[in-house]
């Protein structure tokens, strides 16, 4: 065993790839911690922290006092604070893409319920009722309803999810936009996706679909003003982080009819409160925060972290590095005579 220290706070179950822990000649130290003091308590001296909700918050990082990486073993980063690791010359990597075939097929389910009233059918079949297209409770239901193939679904971000859904939305026939700063528009191009501002997307989406990680920018990115924009026939569906959302605008957009309907697979608050307003309007369709599940991203979830720590270990930077402006604090830190690949 070499004395790098490898240390896991999950509390949930990960079953992590032995072997290759093993092969880098690593002991994996695992404790479910919850707290900040726990957290501190397990990895202050760990060389590489694997996490997956708990708090890596400013305190807790700056109490890591041999830490060259913290990974998460999933997408989200939104419970490390990223500014205060890069300060401290810390790597902050994530499971970049591990569900994002699944989060795809997620919002395709979500988008295609909405659209082809679904929900709605299987109620009415349980009523008796079949193959009614009149009358005011019809009228009611199939309002608006068309074929989806010129549709325009806006996506806000257009990172590993996002370009996913793409290939899968285009196939179907809608018309894709994206709204994201930080890429080039030439990436979105390339993929036949039309660059656009946030305004324009939001008023000319009949589909909007949320792609961004949680950070102060993207906090409540959609509030009363942005659902405003929107057009009163379209769907909201979030499946990135509840907290992107203004969920009290929410509420009121959908009780106002600014929008039709809303697909949340987040929520702000998790698990779901049960007194929460959302709860009771039929507009909105909810799935837990499950839509990376499958039986295949678990061997993802299982195989990244000894795969990010070898790299780490042997000099390289990990392939979901979240934080590539730490390079200079990092190595003047850690690698002050050995090169980085
Ligand atoms: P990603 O990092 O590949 O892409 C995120 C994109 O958002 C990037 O292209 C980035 O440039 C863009 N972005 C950042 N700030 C922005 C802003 N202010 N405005 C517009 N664009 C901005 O991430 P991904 O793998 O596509 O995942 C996206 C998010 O989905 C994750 O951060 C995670 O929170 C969530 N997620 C949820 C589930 C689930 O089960 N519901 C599963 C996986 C991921």
């Amino acid at each position: 065993m070499t004395n790098f220290k490898v240390i896991s706070t999950s509390t949930v179950p990960i079953v992590f790839d032995r072997e290759g822990f093993v092969k880098l000649g690593v002991d994996l130290i695992e404790k479910p911690s919850h707290t900040e003091d726990e957290v501190i308590s397990l990895a202050h001296d760990a060389d590489a922290a694997i996490t997956m909700d708990e708090p890596f918050t400013k305190r807790v990082i700056t109490n890591l006092k041999s830490c060259q990486l913290i990974f998460t073993a999933k997408a989200g980063y939104d419970n490390i604070d990223v500014a205060a690791a890069t300060e401290a010359g810390i790597c902050v990597a994530n499971a970049s893409g591990y569900s994002s075939d699944e989060v795809s097929d997620h919002v395709m389910a979500l988008l295609l319920t909405f659209a082809r009233r679904i929900i709605g059918l299987n109620k009415m079949v349980r009523e008796g009722k079949w193959q009614i297209f009149h009358g005011p409770e019809m009228q009611k239901m199939w309002k608006g309803t068309s074929r989806i193939r010129w549709k325009i679904l806006g996506l806000i971000g257009f990172g590993s999810i996002a370009r996913v859904l793409t290939s899968k939305a285009s196939g179907l026939g809608l018309r894709v936009l994206a709204y994201d700063p930080y890429v080039p528009p030439d990436d979105m191009k390339k993929m036949g996706v039309e660059p656009v501002g946030l305004g324009q997307l939001l008023r000319q989406s009949d589909f909007v679909s949320l792609h961004v990680p949680l950070t102060p920018q993207t906090q409540h990115m959609l509030g009363l003003e942005q659902f405003k924009l929107m057009k009163p026939t379209a769907y909201l569906i979030n499946t990135s982080r509840g907290k992107v959302v203004d969920e009290e605008a929410l509420y009121i957009a959908l009780t106002r009819g600014y929008i039709t309907g809303a697909g949340l697979d987040v929520l702000e608050t998790e698990p779901a409160r049960m007194d929460n307003p959302l709860l009771k309007l039929d507009s909105v369709l909810f799935t837990g925060h499950s839509a990376h599940y499958s039986d295949q991203v678990w061997t993802e979830m299982s195989r990244r972290p000894a795969e990010e720590v070898g790299r780490i270990m042997s000099g390289e930077w990990p392939i979901g590095w979240i934080n590539p402006q730490v390079e200079a604090k990092f190595i003047k830190r850690w690698r002050k005579s050995k090169a980085i690949a």
